[in-house]
């Protein structure tokens, strides 16, 4: 079983033409609701592809609540540590105008997240086969799990976004981490081929349509990407994420779960939402043939 312990999210997207100046209302072209946060995303990819995965989250009381609920249990995934909190659920507000498109993210429910509600699932945690966490929930809380994971011996899977929140000192608690090149740069303030050297086997950096490398101890390994037609690539990391997890779970070396991690996220790209194109297991396999 795979514990995620992340966000929970509705994108709210609206497109349109003309950018609204100071006190301006302008009419838009399209409004959507599409669900994600990193941590729904993650547990939904790794869902699909056959993994047992308990979410434990939170989501508010207005109606996006009982409907990202609905949405993950539908994808049969253990729902129950889920609260529903006394706000708003988290929501990433998303502004589609030309290129420029702009994003404000309130977190929301997120912030419940507590280390608390990681202790109410102690007993889940401690007969995971792996924690999976990303950096959209409080860091008191990533801490608190690290430090708990830790105790039990269970290992963890960190993919550090956004990769601001992120502290160095948790590398030694941490079994893998996942940034792409712009967070692992962040991160470690050096080149990336020094970073990854330093943490064989644990430091797994992603490279968009490149695939993504690591150092199995000795030498660095590049795993090339799937080329594909990319509709869009909202949601690549996570499906990476999801995937890598999964199999990962299955018992698979690190080189074997980031090749299917890539035809897994290779999938994704394929499809519309970050959740869209999260692929099931047997197309995934398909891909790597
Ligand atoms: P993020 O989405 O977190 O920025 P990346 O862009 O590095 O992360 O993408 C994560 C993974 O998704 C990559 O390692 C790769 O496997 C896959 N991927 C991303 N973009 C493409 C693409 N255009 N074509 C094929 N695979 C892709």
């Amino acid at each position: 079983m795979i514990t995620v312990i992340g966000s929970i999210n509705m994108d709210i997207v609206c497109q349109t033409d003309v950018f609204p100046k100071q006190g301006e209302t302008v009419l838009g072209n399209l409004f959507e609701t599409v669900p994600g946060g990193k941590g729904a995303n993650q547990a939904v990819a790794a869902t699909r592809l056959g993994s047992k995965v308990k979410m434990v989250g939170a989501v508010g009381q207005d109606s996006f609540g009982p409907a990202l609920i609905e949405i993950l249990t539908n994808e049969n995934m253990d729902v129950s540590s889920v609260q529903v909190a006394p706000t708003s659920t988290g929501i990433a507000n998303i502004l589609l105008f030309e290129q420029d498109n702009r994003i404000i993210v309130v977190p929301g429910a997120n912030t419940y997240v507590t280390p608390q509600l990681v202790d109410k699932n102690e007993q889940a945690i401690k007969t995971s086969n792996l924690v999976v966490m990303q950096l959209e929930i409080p860091v008191e809380t990533i801490e608190h799990t690290l430090k708990l994971c830790k105790k039990h011996g269970v290992p963890v899977l960190l993919n550090p976004a956004p990769a601001r929140n992120f502290k160095p000192e948790w590398m030694e608690d941490i079994t893998y981490l996942t940034p792409n090149e712009t967070e692992c740069e962040l991160i470690f303030h050096e080149q990336i081929e020094t970073s990854l050297q330093a943490y064989p086997n644990k430091l797994i950096v992603t490279l968009g349509d490149e695939g993504a490398m690591y150092h199995d101890g000795e030498k660095i390994v590049k795993v090339a990407g799937f080329r594909t037609t990319a509709v869009d690539t909202t949601g690549a990391g996570d499906t990476f994420n999801g995937a890598f997890a999964h199999k990962i779970c299955e018992g698979a070396e690190v080189k074997e779960a980031v090749q299917f991690a890539n035809a897994a996220a290779s999938l994704s790209v394929e499809k519309f939402g970050a959740q869209g194109g999260m692929p099931a297991s047997e197309p995934a396999e398909e891909r790597m043939r």
